[in-house]
């Protein structure tokens, strides 16, 4: 069950309004990277596993991601608490008051007439909040992967953020935020090398020798070697030899019953082109000069 305690796991102090800058921090609020998503990645992700321990760090993570959803609202709604207070009341000027809304020139005085600048399920560009952000497959081995990258785009995003703000209170509570980010990649990382083996994913082992293989598909200048293609691991293959690796004929087949090769010979007939067959089109009524 959770429980909830009225402190935030950081403070926020922020020294003025600004919903600019408000609109910016939704994007790890009810973006991609936010930590909604993150939160509701661990959850889920928990709830399924069988592993005591990684059980246990799945929800430790995910409520963490919970407190840290509630910084960076909090955030959000003292950015914009004093143009929503303006607003509500009326009190200034509605062209000054439309411009002090809008501030850097983002959307921000859209989140103020349709969310009264509440922290909205959107991201810094209005797009509504989606569990298609979520990509869990329920293996543990893929899953830790891909919680190191979300953990790694969650940081670089807390990194761009923090370089568009001066006030000291909000590059504070981000700059905390980062790091826990980095924390939480540290533990899914040493939870995947507590797997082994935990390369490749699954249980079924690759066909031999094609996972060897790297192949030169992009031909012309800039060819490269270098580790990603050149150790032992590796087979280099020119891209130019367009045979099909299998040793095989390269062809598709399929084996049909009597009656379905007869229905696709048919269809085969009707639709057939005559090479022969030269009829003015469209196009060449349409391109004919006026006499
Ligand atoms: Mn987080
Ligand atoms: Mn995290």
């Amino acid at each position: 069950m959770f429980s909830h305690n009225k402190r935030l796991q950081y403070s926020v102090r922020v020294s003025e309004c600004n919903p600019a800058l408000a609109n910016l921090m939704l994007e790890q609020f009810g973006g991609p990277q936010g930590e909604l998503a993150a939160a509701m990645r661990y959850f889920t992700q928990a709830l399924a596993e069988e592993d005591p321990g990684r059980k246990d760090m799945l929800l430790d993570i995910a409520t963490e991601e919970l407190s840290h959803l509630e910084v960076i609202g909090s955030i959000v709604a003292m950015l914009n608490k004093g143009a929503k207070g303006e607003l509500a009341e009326g009190v200034a000027a509605e062209a000054e008051l439309f411009r002090s809304l809008q501030g850097a020139g983002n959307d921000s005085h859209v989140t103020q007439l349709l969310y009264g600048g509440g922290p909205a399920l959107t991201n810094s560009g209005g797009q509504l909040w989606t569990a298609g952000y979520i990509d869990s497959i329920g293996e543990p081995t893929c899953d830790l992967r891909s919680n190191i990258a979300a953990e790694a785009r969650a940081k670089i995003v807390y990194e761009r953020l923090i370089n568009v703000t001066t006030d000291p209170g909000v590059r504070d509570a981000l700059g905390f935020l980062m790091t826990r980010e980095v924390s939480h990649q540290k533990s899914f990382e040493k939870a995947l090398y507590a797997i082994e083996p935990n390369f490749p994913p699954g249980k079924l082992p690759p066909m031999e020798p094609f996972d060897k293989v790297y192949v030169d598909t992009s031909q012309g200048p800039g060819n490269m070697r270098g580790p990603w293609n050149s150790d032992e691991h590796f087979e280099y293959v020119d891209g130019k030899d367009a045979r099909a690796v299998d040793g095989g004929d390269g062809q598709a087949s399929v084996e049909l019953s009597t009656p379905q090769a007869q229905a696709v010979e048919a269809m085969a007939r009707r639709t057939a082109s005559d090479p022969e067959r030269d009829r003015p089109t469209g196009a060449d009524i349409g391109g004919e000069k006026k006499r």
